[in-house]
């Protein structure tokens, strides 16, 4: 960042708190375990603090990236210049609404949010419980597991632009398609979001919860560092199926490689760079082509 003294005295001096930290490794930040150091990283914790950072990077013209909990990001190896601001765990809480609702931060983890409906007997949010994002990645990218999808339970989003001003959409407004919404085009920030569940049998939700967890157990690399499924799903077939017919289960360039429990998967052997997972997406999706003459495009954000 070329002004990043200017930048700092301005954003310190009027958020002397905020928690910061300089040339900050990705790899530490995505579940990829691949990425070079983000030379500013900042971790608003309320929509204030966000809406600051935002006013001051937009009058400097900084670059700035958001980043939830980095499990659908593929990180660059020699870093990124300018601003990553990162939401998760720092804008947090949850909070019951009359009508089945609750009200959730953006950094507040699938996870928690599913457990917290769990408790209050709320029903809707299980499938969302084994996927490892945060609420504000989850809604901004409209994920969705096992005939669920965020789009189902979004009542409300509250979004900020990168000048730092806060609207309120509905569901409709959201423009939820698969694995996508319209902040992906505007590069509005999910500030928070209410989701409109059912009521339900909190021992009933939590069985739910277990079983679609141990399906994925079952069934997916949990033990080793991905980005989840590392292609959208084709218009036919399924990505998973497709690589696995190419002969494709195992095929690896580095200590990049794809699954050999989930050929949807691309893992990282130990130390895969940024550089070696690319090359891999594009020989996989060129080879996927070549056999069945369906190419495939990557799910996972290639910053
Ligand atoms: C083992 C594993 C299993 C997975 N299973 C699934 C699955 O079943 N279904 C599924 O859909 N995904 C799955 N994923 C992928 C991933 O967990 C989801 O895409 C998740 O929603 C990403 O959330 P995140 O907070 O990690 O976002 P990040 O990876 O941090 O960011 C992803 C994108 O969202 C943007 N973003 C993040 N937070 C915000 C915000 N508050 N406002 C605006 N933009 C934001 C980022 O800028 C980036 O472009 C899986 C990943 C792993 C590692």
């Amino acid at each position: 960042m070329a002004n990043l003294t200017v930048f700092q005295q301005e954003i310190f001096g009027k958020l002397p708190e905020i928690q910061k930290k300089f040339n900050e490794p990705m790899a530490k930040h995505t579940s990829f375990r691949i990425g070079g150091p983000a030379e500013v990283m900042l971790f608003p914790k309320n929509t204030e603090e966000l809406a600051q950072i935002l006013k001051v990077s937009a009058i400097m013209d900084c670059k700035t990236a958001i980043l939830g909990a980095g499990t659908n990001i593929l990180a660059p190896d020699d870093g990124i210049s300018g601003l990553v601001i990162c939401l998760k765990d720092a804008m947090d809480g949850m909070e019951l609404l009359p009508g089945d609702r609750i009200r959730v931060a953006a950094g507040v983890t699938m996870a928690r949010c599913a457990v917290f409906a769990a408790k209050h007997s709320l029903q809707g949010m299980e499938f969302a419980h084994g996927i490892p994002g945060t609420v504000g990645g989850g809604v901004y990218m409209n994920a969705g597991a096992y005939g669920g999808e965020m789009c189902q339970i979004v009542e409300s989003v509250d979004v900020m632009s990168p000048e730092g001003t806060v609207k309120t959409l509905s569901c409709e407004e959201m423009d939820f398609s698969y694995r996508h919404s319209r902040l992906e085009e505007e590069r509005g920030i999910v500030v928070s979001a209410v989701l409109h569940l059912a009521p339900g049998e909190e021992s009933t939700i939590r069985e739910k919860m277990q079983d679609l967890m141990n399906r994925r157990r079952t069934s997916q690399p949990l033990d080793l560092p991905s980005a989840g499924s590392a292609f959208k799903r084709p218009v036919s077939g399924y990505a998973a199926a497709l690589i696995d017919q190419a002969g494709l289960k195992g095929f690896r360039i580095g200590d990049a490689a794809v699954s050999e429990k989930h050929a949807g998967f691309v893992v990282n052997l130990g130390n895969a760079t940024a550089a070696q997972v690319r090359e891999l997406l594009d020989r996989v999706s060129g080879l996927v082509a070549e056999a069945s003459g369906i190419r495939l495009e990557p799910e996972v954000r290639i910053w």
